[in-house]
């Protein structure tokens, strides 16, 4: 995918002005504006490509108001790529000096680093330290409670072979719910996958490529190509980095573990009942980019006995968007009251989704309702497959 102002300008063509996608886009929807919806930012990417309206603040304003959920690019008629088109015009014309983003750069892109920081908020977490921590560092108001730190064998083989996969840890995953990778292990192995655990993978590159930064992004996703060198599926777990990864990687195919799962052969596989309503949010990048929502559905329904439904309002966006949520609070937060709302009216009492950023910012929503546990559909097979290790509040809640 090209990140030039050619690139942009032939595809920003591409778009009739129809006005299809308007209802579709989040951002349209709560502020009414046009220079908020997609065919008014498609406008302003290409005026300001070819220097016919100023590069300035409001440009920024309205590009970074963008949740890069894509929507719009699946309820075009058209095909416009939107995605790249906001990618691009990121790279290009509104990079953000971010102080956030330049502390967490090497965070995200240092395994190592990240480990560090998973045993430091975790044994705050377990400590007297969690209280002093968030008066000092009012964030840590917002981390969910967390796993003890693992460091990932290289091979996890099954107990009997009938094939291979690699997976694909994701920054914001291995920190904050590593009992996921652990499931997603558990049910490999159960249906005869050896799992391997490249040491050398790092952070898909999504959050460099939302903050504008191209150079940032193509280093991640050159270092996961070398990373991933067998000609084996690359199953990724938060559906965030497996779009992002299959729209910059170019010689693997990244599959969502959910789809992935749901073309095995689950034969002979014990599944345990489970007489409990599950509702599942569908994240936009497993809605709108890689198109296998349905997959997560089908995963669940397998279970005995669970009543899987739609989460009321699944076409939008939560808000979490990646660094959305930390970069666009307001916007984020008043979306995020739509889906608990939803929540409430539906008395949810098991939230399914499949990706970490979702996960994180509707769980922060609900932190004084104990009653709701927001969990990877992945986490609650597991459970069902006989995976005992996951001992936080949420999965009692099963
Ligand atoms: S639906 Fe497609 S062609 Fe129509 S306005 Fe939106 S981006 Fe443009
Ligand atoms: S990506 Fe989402 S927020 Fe951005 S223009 Fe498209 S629908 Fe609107």
């Amino acid at each position: 995918m090209s990140l030039s102002i050619e690139y942009l300008i032939v595809e920003a063509d591409r778009c009739v002005a129809c006005g299809l996608c308007l209802p579709h886009c989040p951002t349209y929807r709560k502020t009414g504006s046009e220079a908020d919806s997609p065919r008014g930012r498609i406008q302003l990417m290409r005026a300001v490509a070819q220097d016919i309206l100023p590069n300035n603040a409001r440009f920024k304003e309205h590009i970074d108001f963008c949740l890069s959920c894509r929507s719009c690019e699946a309820a075009c008629p058209n095909s416009v790529n939107y995605g790249a088109l906001v990618d691009t015009s990121r790279a290009l014309h509104t990079q953000k000096k971010n102080l956030w983003f330049t502390l967490a750069k090497p965070f995200i892109r240092h395994r190592s680093l990240q480990y560090g920081l998973s045993w430091l908020i975790w044994l705050s977490q377990k400590s007297q330290l969690a209280g002093l921590l968030r008066v000092i560092m009012p964030v840590a108001k917002r981390l969910p409670e967390i796993q003890q730190p693992v460091r990932w064998k290289t091979l996890y083989p099954a107990a009997s072979k009938r094939g291979e996969v690699s997976l694909f840890l994701g920054c914001a995953t291995n920190t904050f719910d590593n009992s996921t990778l652990k499931a997603s292990i558990h049910v490999l192995n159960k249906l005869g996958f050896d799992v391997h655990i490249p040491s050398a993978q790092t952070c898909c590159g999504s959050i460099a490529r939302q903050m504008g930064d191209a150079v940032e992004a193509k280093n991640l996703v050159a270092q996961n190509e070398s990373a991933f060198k067998q000609a084996i599926p690359i199953l990724s777990v938060a559906s965030g980095c497996g779009a992002g990864l299959n729209d910059y990687m170019r010689e693997h195919k990244v599959q969502d573990i959910s789809a992935f799962l749901m073309s095995c052969d689950w034969a002979g596989l014990q599944i345990n009942a489970m007489k409990k309503t599950i509702y599942v949010q569908d994240p936009c990048t497993l809605r709108n980019v890689q198109k296998s929502h349905q997959t997560v559905y089908d995963l669940l329904k397998k279970i005995p006995e669970a009543d899987v439904q739609a989460l009321p309002g699944n076409g939008q966006c939560c808000g979490g968007a990646g660094a959305y949520m930390l970069t666009q609070g307001k916007m984020a937060n008043d979306l995020r009251e739509d889906k608990l709302s939803a929540i409430k009216r539906n008395n949810v009492s098991i939230l399914a989704t499949s990706n970490i950023g979702c996960g994180l910012h509707i769980a922060e929503g609900l932190r004084d309702q104990h009653s709701v546990a927001v969990l990877h559909p992945i986490q609650i097979i597991a459970r069902q497959m006989g995976l005992e290790t996951l001992k936080c509040k949420k999965e009692n809640m099963l």
